[in-house]
């Protein structure tokens, strides 16, 4: 499950919010002024254990498969 790192408008703190993808919190409040504009960041990413597999899908990758040419 992802994490959503959110930045506070008001008091410009940082805070962490798990959420399923593609759901929008729309009643977030800053944890620490309470401020409701929060600006979502997609910068963090639950990467805690550090295990091979899941690795996020990107967009606009050419599907040719596994390139062999370099
Ligand atoms: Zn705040």
């Amino acid at each position: 499950m992802p994490i959503y790192e959110y930045r506070c408008e008001s008091c410009e703190s940082h805070f962490e919010v798990l959420q399923r993808v593609g759901e929008d919190k729309k009643d977030l409040r800053c944890p620490q002024c309470g401020h409701e504009r929060v600006e979502k960041q997609f910068s963090a990413f639950a990467t805690s254990s550090g295990g091979s597999g899941t690795r996020v899908a990107r967009r606009g990758s050419s599907g040719c498969g596994s390139g062999g040419f370099s």
